[in-house]
Parts: structure tokens; sequence; C-alpha cells
């Protein structure tokens, strides 16, 4: 067993444009990603300069199982930035064999020999953020691609799938994105099966605060799909992709069998990882960090944090546990669902604590249980699918309720 995390997350801020539902650390860089604004540009082999020293500063390290490079847009990296990342894991981490490197790429910032430049690199899994089919939705979301450009990605991933030059992809879209009726949506889930994706996430549009949907929400200018709709549309996914083939692991996440995103595992499962690049979060202990949000101040943490020996800082003395109540809900939103007793005793907690606060929580819980939302087998909950998993807020809002009374 090694004592250190055996995954690590690596941000890339870097987006042609903000997206408008989009809060994440990104930091915009134009349109054109040859100019000196793109890749070689002196921003990005800047930002480069203190992720290596960020990757680097970590003395104790251990062979890495899964690698995920997310962003931002990190399909806006030329091929050999991104091969330079993955030889510093190899050469100062190690990589394990059969190990899982996925790299989230965005259809309107990578063509069919980038992707070869990639799979050259060491990627074996790309995620590919296409978010819908629609020219009209995509224009109003902020997006820079156009359906032909997913089209043409997914041609591209699905052939080298087929031809065993990379073990899995996965096609994300977003749900109930504005004036995304159940008409359109539908027609986006056909679209979605018709190259195979071996993995799909379906996340659910959040109006952030601060983005352009926000701002038009506040003036009644964006037209949203109503609550009934929103539920039909999230029924009719689950339905129609558990149809087409495929499993509902996780709330957002579906895949035919073998393709479940290793990696995402590791978050849900509570397991320890590193993360490196600014505003990431790690946790190789348990209890989270988060880099700053903004590159200059990035920049200063992490000179900082190597004067430090960034390592003794995240020695797993001085990080605590994450909460009970926060393993519940990760462990919840997954299909295998939670063994609440089992989480107890493996938190350390006495039969006689156990006993009186387990009926308390699921006493709690009754009413999820006889309306349908929640099943048990035995001590395991789990959420039905779909109206469980859609409607999953309150009963992790009444998991939290007890966990304050109980503390
Ligand atoms: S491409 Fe992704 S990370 Fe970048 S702004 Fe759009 S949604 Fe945000």
């Amino acid at each position: 067993m090694y004592r250190y995390p055996r995954s690590a997350y690596i941000h890339i801020p870097f987006c042609h444009r903000r997206c408008f539902y989009c809060d994440f650390a990104v930091v915009p860089i134009g349109d054109n990603i040859d100019s000196l604004n793109g890749n070689k540009s002196d921003t990005v082999k800047d930002y480069l300069t203190y992720l290596k020293k960020e990757i680097l500063s970590i003395k104790h390290k251990s062979p890495l199982s899964t690698i995920y490079i997310g962003g931002g847009t990190p399909s806006i990296l030329d091929p050999t930035q991104i091969e330079d990342l993955i030889n510093i894991f190899r050469k100062y981490y190690g990589i394990d064999r059969g190990a899982e490197i996925t790299m989230e790429v965005d259809p309107a910032s990578f063509d069919e020999y980038s992707l070869n430049g990639f799979i050259n690199a060491g990627i074996n899994r790309f995620s590919l953020g296409a978010q819908s089919f629609n020219d009209e939705i995509l224009k109003k979301s902020g997006r820079r691609h156009t359906k032909d450009d997913v089209f043409n990605s997914c041609s591209w991933l699905s052939k080298a799938k087929n031809e065993n030059f990379i073990r899995s992809w996965s096609l994300d879209l977003i749900q109930n994105l504005p004036e995304s009726g159940t008409n359109i949506w539908t027609i986006d889930l056909k679209e979605a099966i018709k190259f195979l994706p071996p993995h799909i996430s379906i996340y659910d549009l959040i109006i952030e605060d601060g983005t352009v949907f926000k701002k038009l929400y506040d003036l009644g200018k964006l037209s949203l799909p109503n609550n009934d709709e929103s539920y039909e549309n999230s029924a009719l996914t689950s339905l129609f992709l558990k149809q087409s083939g495929y499993v509902r692991y996780e709330i957002s996440n579906y895949s035919i069998s073998g393709h479940q995103s290793r990696h995402n595992r590791v978050y849900w499962k509570g397991l320890g990882w590193w993360s490196f690049g600014q505003g990431s979060t790690s946790s190789p202990w348990g209890r989270r960090l988060t880099r700053p949000k903004t590159t200059e101040l990035y920049k200063e943490w992490v000179t900082n944090q190597c004067s430090l020996a960034l390592d003794e800082s995240l020695l797993k003395s001085s990080f605590k546990e994450i909460d009970l109540d926060e393993k519940i809900m990760l462990n919840l939103r997954t299909s295998e669902g939670v063994n609440v007793r089992n989480l107890m005793k493996e938190y350390g907690w006495s039969d006689e604590k156990i006993e009186g606060n387990y009926l308390k929580l699921i006493k709690t819980w009754d009413k999820y249980l006889d309306g349908g939302l929640l099943k048990n087998e035995g001590d395991r909950f789990f959420l039905s699918d779909p109206k469980g998993m859609e409607l999953s807020n309150q009963i992790l809002i009444d998991m939290f309720n007890w966990w304050e009374k109980i503390n």
C-alpha cells in the first residue's frame, strides 16, 4: 500500500473566451491560438513554469494510476507542452502500466492532427466538452464551436478508439440550457449516441453568480426550461441512455461496461489525490486545499510553498479527514450508494454512538424511502433512478441538518 495519493489533477486555466455560464478559474486568451496570445505566448509558458515547479515540489512522490488534465481548455496547449507535463510525472512520480491518462478537449481548439499529437504524448482517454448539438443554443451559451465541430471531434475520437489508439472517451453535454426544451434535448441525446461514446457525462445547468447567464437571468431575459420540463429532460436522459446500453453509475455519469472514469471515482470515494494549478483543489489526506484562483496569486503561492517545502505542509498530520456528512454525500451520488453503519465504524464511532445517531438519520430519510426516492438493501442506501437521482437535494439537505444537530 502506498501512503501517498495515486492520482493527480492538473489545471490548465486558459480558454479562448469565457462561456456565458462559466465561473471557473479561467484565463481568456483570445481566439487565435497561433498568435502571440496562444500556446506559445509568454503567459502560457510562464504559467507552465510555475505549474512544473509545483509538481516537482512534492518530495515523497508515488507512482500514479490516474492523471486528469482539465481546465479551462487544455487542448489550447501544443501536444509538446502536454507531453512535457506527462514526462515530468513519468520521470519523477512514475506512471503505472495501464494508468488512465485523461485530457479535456474542446471541439473548437483541436483537429485530427493535434489529437494524434496528444495521443503520442501519452493521453489514452479524452473528455469532449460538446455541451450541445444545437448551433443556436451553442451560440447563445457563448461557445465558440458549432455542431459540425462536435461531429468532427466525435468522428476523430471514435476512429481513434476503434483503432485502439485510445482506451476510452467521454462526451459531455449540459442539460437544461436556455431554450433547450424536451424536443431539442431529445435530438441532442439522439445525436450523442450516434458515435457510440463509451462514456457520457450530463451536467445540469447551474446559474452561477458573476456569469453572463446570471445577469440575463436577473433581467428576466433567460428562457430556461421550467421545473417540470427540467425533470422531464432528466428523466428522459436516464431512460434514453439506459435503453441505449448505458449504465448510470453516478448522478451525472453514464458508461458502457468497463468505461467508468477511474479518476472521478477517486473523488467520489474520498480517496487522496494531488492537484496542481491555479484554483485547483487537492485532497491528499482527506481535508481539501484550494489554490488561489488568479494567476498572480497562484504564482506567489507556489513560490512561497516551495520555499516552505510544500510537501511538509501537506503531511498527513497537518490534515483532518473530511467530515462524515461529506463522505455520505459523495457515496450517495454513486449507484452503489452508501453503507452508513460501516462508514460510522470506519470513522471510529462506538457502538453506542452509532445506534442512536444511525436511527435518527434513517428517521429523517423515512419519507424518501416511502416515496421511492431512496432505496435500501440492509444498511446500504442508494438513490432510485431517475426520481431519487434527480431530486437528491432534499435528501442531502436533511442529512446535513441531521449532521448539524448531532454535532
Ligand atoms: S471552455 Fe469550459 S472552462 Fe472555458 S470558459 Fe467555457 S465552460 Fe469555462
